[in-house]
């Protein structure tokens, strides 16, 4: 996948017919199955919501390819489309901002199963529904949530029910942006717990992303890292945390305050991040987008950019860099 958003442009740039975009994701590939979790995980700016906008269809893709089960997703419109739709649901950052203030949290969930599944249910029948949506969130008993509006609600809570709407599509996939970084440090845990658990039960597949590595280990099968727009590393989590192939990731991981927390102070750790600032996207780093930063940048680094270079003895551990090239190594050796 790949998205360039184009860049208001002025009038110097109209007569000179300069193109300027900025390149937000650049070849992204990435595979979700059922009963497994992917951590997209990188800093802010690095395309990772980006990259699930575009697997949501919010977005048209710049260039890429979306399949499910096989077969290329329709653009926009008709029923192919709204199959997928139904199928690929979006768990977003902000509770509050996803659901309308102005409506009860029985109108959000009332919505989702007509919209997707309005096979003529009975009062009766969308009732047991609705309990059983919010039963599976855990906010029971379902009637003291139904007649409420989100203002009501705690952000855990609220998150529950976006969960519970997502679930009335009855999904394959949940794409969750940076599902738990607003909530309450203390209830982050409680949240990802449900969603590990919906995933066993309900045989989800599910993108996880979030800028905090410690929770991609915690939670996801596999762990796949971005930098300025590209994945730089990837494999199963335990291995890309505990032995991390790309400087980006060691990075990522050192200044983390603590690997093992889950529920620390995971926003200040995103600030404390030194070394330096994320690269412009409207003229990218040339070769290794992170050359500018990198503590091992070599020469060809800033010309060449870095191919997916099988690491060391974990099946499927990659990472796109140069260190990983034997030749370039000695030459940088010399
Ligand atoms: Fe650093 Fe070069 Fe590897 Fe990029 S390719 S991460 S600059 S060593
Ligand atoms: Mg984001």
């Amino acid at each position: 996948l790949t998205k360039h958003f184009p860049v208001r442009r002025g009038l110097r740039q109209l007569l000179s017919r300069e193109r300027t975009a900025v390149h937000a994701v650049d070849d992204v590939h990435l595979t979700l199955r059922r009963g497994r979790v992917v951590a997209l995980v990188g800093e802010s700016g690095s395309g990772k919501s980006t990259v699930a906008r575009l697997l949501a269809q919010l977005y048209p893709r710049t260039d890429g390819d979306i399949q499910l089960h096989g077969e290329t997703t329709k653009v926009k419109g008709g029923k192919a489309f709204r199959s997928y739709a139904a199928r690929v649901q979006m768990i977003f950052q902000d509770p509050f901002a996803s659901l309308n203030p102005v409506h009860t949290i029985r109108y959000h969930l009332t919505r989702a199963l007509k919209i997707h599944h309005n096979a003529g249910k009975s009062e009766a029948d969308l009732e047991n529904a609705l309990n059983e949506l919010l039963t599976r969130v855990s906010l029971t008993p379902p009637e003291r949530y139904l007649d409420k509006f989100p203002h009501e609600l705690s952000g855990g809570q609220r998150q529950r029910v976006a969960i519970a709407r997502a679930l009335g599509a009855q999904p394959e996939a949940l794409l969750a942006d940076e599902p738990v970084s607003m909530l309450d440090v203390s209830i982050r845990l409680g949240v990802l717990n449900l969603l590990r658990d919906l995933k066993e039960r309900l045989n989800l597949a599910i993108l996880y992303i979030t800028h905090d590595i410690a929770s991609a280990r915690y939670f996801a099968d596999e762990t796949l890292v971005m930098y300025a727009g590209r994945m730089v590393e990837g494999g199963d989590s335990e291995t890309v945390t505990q032995t991390p192939a790309h400087p980006y990731t060691r990075l990522l991981i050192d200044s983390a305050p603590d690997p093992d927390r889950l529920a620390g102070d995971v926003d200040a750790a995103e600030e404390d991040r030194g070394n330096g600032e994320p690269p412009s996207l409207i003229r990218p780093p040339s070769g290794c987008r992170f050359h500018p930063r990198c503590p091992m940048a070599m020469s060809r680094c800033s010309v060449d950019l870095p191919i997916r270079l099988e690491i060391g003895d974990k099946p499927g551990h990659w990472a796109a860099c140069w260190l990983y090239d034997e030749a370039t190594v000695k030459e940088a050796a010399k």
